[in-house]
């Protein structure tokens, strides 16, 4: 593979301490990883170049929650709350039902077609969960489509209650923690669990997290969404890489995660889509915690693919600088799946690289809904 030196980056955000914002960059691409960083003027020689003249460069997205296997279209649904519809988990069972109905190629095409949106858009790294087919069999065949994509693949059986269980929650996580976790396990890497009113309380969430790591799965959790309640302290009380959504935290949530090592990721797409309250990423930021900002891309309440989105929101709606936002979409997310190989530009780490078409990533936000993507690179390879 032929090494490449990018030069005529007028500032390169590398989110990292040694290099910090640097300008008049230049960066060289080896066997997909960064080898060099560094000024213009020192960069060693390269097979190629490829001069950015002067635009931004900054490490590709790290999307660390998104719902991407899934049949079914929920327009309807997302109309009619925006005239005065409230959200409950129960919309879930929508896509549930026609997630069940679609075959394999139906539902990997719709992968395919959401994670090259993402890619697009400059997420270069992106989680994908189950949680629409909550049967065996179609958590089992969600996870394998999912690993397809990515090898951050999520089992997420208690996404909700399944509708044959309606009657017998403690037999539906029964389930999930034996014969559908023996049956998907082998095709992820972590479990989450949806834990908030009209999903799971914290016992039967903590139940899922233990069964979970029994199998060698790390764990997630679906926290504080809809309303307050258990599911930050039952993230940080069993050592889960993140408890996302953290919208309604009390006190005692913020001091639990400062004291941790849970992530919180914050989706303000969900809260867009659902007309609600954004949750307060300044107190978080201020008590030291550390954040991740993801598109929770999903049919029902965030059906975005897009980082730069989710970065103009949290910067307008969440107390956010610019800054921290597109932090938290990069480094930030590579933390939330627990990864030290993408979300930074420094020697060793992958080249997952975005160029911009302005000179700094505050456009991002300065410039919502512009696509401001002028070329990505994933592994080195250059994806659009
Ligand atoms: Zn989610």
């Amino acid at each position: 593979m032929p090494t490449v030196l990018l030069t005529g980056i007028g500032l390169l955000a590398s989110q990292t301490a040694e290099y910090g914002d640097l300008l008049d960059a230049a960066v060289i691409i080896e066997d997909g990883r960064i080898a060099w960083v560094g000024t213009g003027g020192s960069a060693p020689d390269a097979d190629e170049h490829v001069d950015l003249a002067g635009r931004c460069v900054l490490p590709g997205f790290v999307d660390s929650h998104a719902h991407l296997v899934f049949a079914g279209d929920r327009s309807a649904e997302f109309s009619a709350r925006m005239t005065g519809e409230p959200y409950t988990a129960g919309g879930i069972q929508t896509t549930v039902a026609a997630t069940r109905a679609a075959g394999d190629e139906a539902l990997t095409a719709r992968v395919a077609g959401l994670t090259a949106e993402m890619q697009a858009s400059g997420i270069t790294t992106y989680e994908i969960k189950s949680g629409y087919g909550l049967t065996v069999r179609d958590e089992a065949r969600s996870l394998q489509i999912a690993t397809q994509f990515t090898s951050e693949a999520t089992f997420l059986g208690a996404h909700v209650v399944a509708p044959e269980y309606a009657d017998d929650p403690a037999g539906y996580v029964d389930l999930v923690c034996g014969e559908m976790l023996a049956a998907c396990a082998p095709h992820a890497r972590w479990i989450d669990v949806f834990c908030d009113q009209g999903a799971f309380d914290g016992d039967a969430a903590r139940a899922i997290l233990v069964a979970g790591a029994r199998a060698g799965l790390g764990g997630r959790v679906h926290a504080n969404q809809l309303r307050p309640g258990p599911g930050v302290q039952v993230a940080c009380e069993m050592g889960a890489a993140s408890a996302d959504h953290c919208t309604h935290l009390s006190t005692a949530d913020v001091d639990a995660l400062a004291a941790a090592n849970t992530v919180a990721t914050l989706l303000p797409g969900a809260e867009f889509s659902t007309r609600s309250a954004y949750p307060d990423a300044r107190r978080l930021l201020d008590a030291g915690v550390p954040v991740a900002l993801a598109t929770d891309c999903n049919p029902g309440t965030s059906y975005t693919t897009s980082m730069a989105f989710c970065i103009a929101l949290a910067v307008r709606e969440m107390g956010m600088t610019p800054t921290e936002a597109v932090r938290s979409a990069t480094v930030g997310g590579a933390t939330a799946l627990q990864r030290t190989d993408i979300g930074q530009i420094t020697p060793g780490v992958r080249a997952d690289l975005i160029a911009l078409d302005a000179p700094s990533p505050v456009h991002l936000a300065y410039r919502p809904g512009v696509d401001l993507i002028a070329a990505v690179w994933k592994d080195g390879l250059r994806i659009r």
